[in-house]
């Protein structure tokens, strides 16, 4: 297993980055298959072997614009099935996330403003006609794509499931008796604008008091100004343990904000697992305490909370493991049986 990492297109270095070994087989066409993470600053992939592991991983800078995230995703594509030793035309099939409104039964994107696509563009469709093979090109919002991977590196099998991504917004993928969970027009899981302070922060959707506005890595910004040389959660949070007084404070409300993002995620789904990811994240332990720690002390004062052991429900992503392209690349292979 190995990672090359492509600072540029067709300019490759090799790391020594490992990758987590994922989990069992989930029961779909056995086959190679590749994921693709489009976010607005770089393309994460991976190539899936058919017991699901992952066994290589690129990548690279974004280019924005439909052009270059199309040749972006074509060049990864090659790049991991070099690495793996497989045909293009063999694989199980490739699957793309990306932030922005998804139709997945077409592969068409748009409004995906961070990759400079903003008109209506059947990117599934591009991508396969420049790679020249029949298979299966799965498209989905990178949430969605992240819970897929989050339930396969979770040891146990696992049906319900939302991915919750603290990042310059809030929102969640869900997936649900096993089936991802898209809604009526692709905005389930919007949970970042709902209220959660009456008469609060205003917030760009129009609203005030949106939950985006506590519990999001923007809102650590704001609270936590810089200077900073490191980014401002890990700053917070350093601060806070160091007994700073107005650290515990912010670090205390977003903590209390990310708990009732977790709150409202298990109410509303009875979620078995509330997986955070996004770039918040990266706090690791102290963050994931400091939400328990919440939600411990909710169920004190709540018989009804306790009995729904939230605080138990709630884990980080595995640091280092890029769910958001493992979910995609299980996504392709799902797309072959019609199972997704
Ligand atoms: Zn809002």
């Amino acid at each position: 297993m190995s990672e090359q990492l492509i600072t540029a297109p067709g300019q490759v270095s090799q790391t020594d980055t490992p990758v987590s070994v994922v989990g069992t087989p989930d029961g779909s066409r056995p086959g190679w298959s590749i994921g693709l993470d489009v976010g607005g600053t770089k393309v994460l992939g991976v190539v899936l072997d058919p017991s699901g592991a992952v066994r290589h991983q690129v990548r690279a800078a974004t280019v924005r614009g439909i052009d270059g995230v199309v040749g972006g995703v074509v060049d990864a594509v090659h790049d991991l099935a070099d690495l793996a030793g497989v045909a293009v035309e063999d694989l199980a099939g490739i699957g793309i996330g990306l932030p922005g409104v998804v139709d997945p039964r077409d592969g068409t994107v748009e409004h995906a403003v961070n990759l400079g696509i903003v008109e209506r563009v059947a990117l599934g469709a591009l991508v396969a006609a420049q790679l020249g093979a029949q298979l299966p090109v799965q498209v989905e919002n990178d949430l969605n794509m992240a819970a897929l991977g989050a339930a396969h590196v979770i040891t146990e099998p696992v049906a319900d499931l939302a991915f919750l991504a603290l990042g310059t917004g809030v929102a969640a993928g869900l997936l649900l008796d096993g089936r991802l969970r898209r809604g009526a027009t692709g905005a389930a899981g919007e949970i970042g604008h709902l209220t959660l302070i009456v008469d609060g922060l205003p917030c760009k959707c129009g609203q005030a008091g949106c939950v985006e506005q506590y519990a999001s890595g923007t809102a650590i910004d704001v609270a936590w100004p810089g200077p900073h040389s490191r980014p401002a959660p890990l700053e917070l949070f350093d601060a806070a343990a160091a007994g700073d007084a107005r650290a515990i404070e912010v670090r205390d409300q977003f903590a209390w904000a990310v708990a009732s993002a977790v709150r409202i995620l298990v109410l509303t789904c009875d979620v078995q697992h509330v997986v955070i990811g996004g770039g918040v994240s990266g706090v690791g332990a102290p963050l994931l305490d400091a939400v328990r720690g919440v939600l411990a002390a909710e169920a004190q004062a709540s018989p009804f909370l306790a009995s729904m052991g939230l605080a138990m429900r709630v884990s980080l992503a595995p640091a280092g493991s890029p769910v958001g392209a493992i979910g995609a690349a299980l996504a392709g292979r799902l797309a072959r049986e019609g199972a997704i």
